[in-house]
């Protein structure tokens, strides 16, 4: 179903996925007057704690999309491995965005590429492992390279590095000889990601380009300030992000990942149909943020090119950093940290802090970059966060 008019405050609005993603777009949402409904089968979901709905069922479940189509006036998903039949279950009955092939496309890493080459965007050299014929006649060229399921992967999570033939073989193996896509290992200088929104008339407003710090597979500094990117890269990356949501006829908030190499070049990495962890600055650094958007286009409202007013940094606050060296739990520095000048922290309500996973963030807003980076560096010392 497609929206003709607005869906403006006061109406009920759904979000598939109940992680911190969900909650920020619930945030965003009720400060705006609206209600909200999240779909999660954990009765403990960081989002589901903060909605005035909750449905504890599974994503794939019939009468849980029933009910939740039943409470709201539009959905909105969270989380990319929703399946994406649920989407369009329930696009049957009310708007849905983003749509379920644009998110079927995400969620499959051979689909992800075809389409960037369909874009004329360059990404990584790769071949879709599928069978071992495949895998046998795999290009040598590829190697040393990283090899990713196509399906499922997060955070590093499904992926491993394999210098030669022999290690890619027993990496398909390990990995269950599931359908994956083996990329050749390209030397990074950095990476670095653009968060855009789309409306259903086409409409396309983007927040500035973020440089990201990833460490171990997961992303753990994120930097928007002058001088982050090369001018003419950034430019490039939004281009490049721009003509893939335009190829997906892409309704929502999409990020675009981008590896800048070595030799200066810009290659895209991977999709996420959905507000990114590198766009969480902007809730405190420009005038919109990301979940904001999120909602004007599941809403049909609007979008106003947002306007970043403070220079950010922002560290991801993973699970590692509630337990001392002796592997005791503590309570992070909190009260230090808040003391410092432009600190804005978020925890997302989970209870169990587990090594790898993803508690809050905290982002510094400063004047310039310098202020920003000198108080995120401040905050590294307290917390046992790696300088960056
Ligand atoms: P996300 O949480 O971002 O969805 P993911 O599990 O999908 O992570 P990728 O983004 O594919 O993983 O890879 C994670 C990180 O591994 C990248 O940010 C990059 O640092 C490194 N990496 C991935 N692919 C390559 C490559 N082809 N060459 C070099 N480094 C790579
Ligand atoms: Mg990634």
């Amino acid at each position: 179903m497609t929206v003709q008019t607005p869906i403006l405050p006061g109406a009920t609005l759904g979000v598939l996925g109940g992680g911190q993603l969900g909650r920020m777009f619930v945030h965003s949402a009720q400060s705006l007057g609206y209600f909200t409904a999240v779909l999660d089968a954990d009765p403990d979901s960081p989002a589901g704690r903060v909605s005035h709905h909750h449905v504890r069922t599974a994503y794939d479940d019939a009468a849980g999309l029933a009910e939740l189509a039943g409470l709201c006036a539009a959905v909105t998903t969270e989380f990319e491995n929703v399946p994406a039949p649920s989407l369009a279950t329930l696009a049957t009955r009310l708007p849905v965005s983003p749509a379920a092939r644009a998110v079927g496309i995400a969620q499959d890493r051979a689909a992800e590429k075809a389409h960037f080459v369909a874009c004329g965007v360059p990404c990584a050299p790769y071949a879709v492992i599928e069978t071992a014929e495949q895998l046998a006649a795999v290009d040598a060229r590829l190697l040393p390279g990283i090899l990713k399921t196509s399906r499922m992967g997060y955070d590093g999570k499904g992926q491993a590095r394999v210098a030669d033939a022999a290690a890619l073989a027993a990496a398909w193996e390990r990995l269950g000889r599931v359908p994956c896509v083996l990329e050749q290992m390209l030397p990074l200088a950095a990476e670095c990601s653009v968060v855009l929104a789309r409306g259903r008339d086409g409409a396309f407003v983007h927040f500035p380009v973020q440089r990201n710090l990833h460490r171990e597979g997961i992303l753990a500094v994120t930097e928007v300030h002058a001088g982050n990117i090369d001018a003419a890269l950034a430019a490039e990356a939004v281009r490049s992000a721009h003509a893939i949501a335009d190829g997906l006829d892409y309704v929502g908030v999409l990020c675009v990942e981008f590896f800048v190499l070595a030799d200066g070049r810009l290659v895209v990495n991977e999709i996420a149909p959905r507000p990114h962890n590198s766009g969480h600055y902007t809730i405190d650094a420009c005038d919109s943020s990301q979940f904001d958007l999120q909602v004007r286009t599941l809403c049909g409202l609007p979008l106003v090119q947002p306007r970043q007013h403070s220079a950010a940094v922002m560290l991801n606050l993973l699970g590692d950093l509630w337990f001392d060296v002796a592997g005791t739990q503590r309570t992070p520095a909190w009260a230090e940290v808040l003391a410092l000048p432009g600190a804005h922290l978020h925890l997302y309500g989970k209870r169990d802090a587990k090594p790898g996973r993803k508690m809050g963030h905290l982002t510094f807003t400063a004047a310039d970059a310098r202020g920003a980076r000198d108080a995120a560096l401040a905050a590294c010392a307290l917390l046992g966060i790696e300088a960056f």
